[in-house]
């Protein structure tokens, strides 16, 4: 789960990670009522969406009076950002934060995340900050110290001080670095986050280091443990039909083809995109109905699909082990019968009672066709939208 850069830095602060002063504001008049408090100039006007490089895209900007901005906040709010990180079709500001301006030395790059191939937290550090990361990965790999912190040791005194002299610090800010990185790390471990990036971590011209922006990802399935952060979720931020699908308990991702996809189990909607894609079709999203699914959460899936008007036909892919394909051919009934299907739809079942399940389905009237195997619903699939 992601969050905006002014709940991460709120966040920040109560781990004595230190940022600048700033105020989220919703509306024009917030935003000018948080520039005062700031009491000086320049501030800094920013959009608050869950993507980066907003800078590039004229979603962060200096303001040096109150009419500027009126004028800045103006201009954002309601503002369709496209970012690299948001796609052609951008992200709707909705939310600024209105930060006081800093005094730039030099722009870093820090940033812990989860290695799964050592089953370390690693911390990644750059002198090469403000910039695209992947870019000074690409180009100038030296450039980026990496150091592996063993979860069950913690983070050890040798490694803040060598990612402070990596960094080619100060000797006067070691000490304000050290105790950052302490407490991002411990920030980063309590909270079960995924990826805390820091971009820029700046040096001010008094030796200071503070965190200018501020990404976090926490790993959702640990959110049970954190029933506070669930209050941090913006809903606004993420796609309406995923959102949909996660109350239901359906894994559903959008994706940008036209053959909507209903499958049961992950491994299977992997197989199941090849294919497809294979055969000379695009898929429109992934979905997976889990491998208990119940009838009420079959017609939620097929209902969430049908009302994508990217979706030309469905492919219907189903093993019926503990979902049993009876119960699932009730399901895309009830639901076919609701929704009114107007597109083709290519059925694959297999599995416990696939012959009540094949029956349901041709007993209902509906206009279905029904495949043998695997490829040759790839193939119909294929057909049916090219
Ligand atoms: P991003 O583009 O989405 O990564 O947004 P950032 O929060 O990283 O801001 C982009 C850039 O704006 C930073 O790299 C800085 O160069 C600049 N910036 C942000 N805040 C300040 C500030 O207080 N003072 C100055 N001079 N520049 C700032
Ligand atoms: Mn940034």
């Amino acid at each position: 789960m992601k969050i905006h850069e002014y709940q991460a830095k709120q966040l920040f602060r109560q781990y004595q990670v230190p940022v600048p002063e700033g105020r989220p504001a919703f509306s024009v008049e917030e935003a000018v009522d948080a520039a005062k408090a700031m009491g000086g100039f320049p501030v800094v006007v920013k959009a608050q969406i869950h993507a980066g490089g907003r800078g590039k895209g004229g979603g962060v900007k200096l303001a040096h009076s109150l009419e500027e901005v009126q004028t800045l906040a103006g201009q954002m709010l309601g503002m369709t950002l496209v970012t690299h990180q948001t796609g052609p079709a951008g992200r709707l500001v909705k939310k600024l934060f209105i930060e006081a301006g800093q005094q730039i030395e030099k722009e870093l790059y820090l940033s812990l995340l989860m290695d799964r191939a050592t089953a370390t937290v690693v911390i990644m550090a750059s002198r090469d900050g403000g910039m695209d990361i992947e870019e000074v990965a690409a180009k100038t790999p030296e450039r980026i110290i990496k150091i592996h912190v063993d979860p069950l040791m913690g983070i050890q005194g040798y490694q803040l001080r060598r990612a402070g002299f990596g960094l080619e610090l100060p000797p006067a800010a070691m000490k304000g670095f050290s105790s950052l990185l302490a407490n991002l790390y411990k920030f980063f471990v309590s909270n079960d986050c995924s990826l805390v990036e820091i971009n820029p971590l700046i040096l001010t011209s008094d030796h200071q280091v503070m965190a200018l922006d501020a990404k976090v990802d926490f790993d959702s399935n640990a959110l049970f443990r954190h029933k506070d952060l669930l209050t941090l979720r913006d809903l606004d931020e993420e796609d309406p039909m995923e959102v949909e699908a996660s109350q239901y308990n359906l894994n559903y991702i959008n994706l940008d083809g036209n053959v909507g996809n209903i499958v049961n189990g992950a491994g299977l909607a992997m197989a199941t995109m090849d294919i497809i894609k294979k055969a000379g079709a695009t898929p429109a999203n992934f979905m997976d109905v889990g491998g208990g699914a119940s009838s009420e959460q079959v017609e939620n899936a097929f209902r969430i699909i049908l009302a994508d008007k990217k979706v030309k036909a469905v492919l219907i892919n189903i093993f019926g082990g503990i979902l049993r394909c009876d119960v699932f051919a009730k399901g895309v009934v009830e639901a076919a019968k609701k929704t009114g299907v107007t597109v083709p739809v290519v059925v694959r079942m297999e599995g416990t009672n696939v012959e009540e399940g094949r029956r349901i389905l041709a007993d209902s009237a509906l206009n279905l066709t029904s495949a043998s195997d695997l490829s040759d619903a790839a193939q119909k699939i294929a057909a049916a939208v090219n």
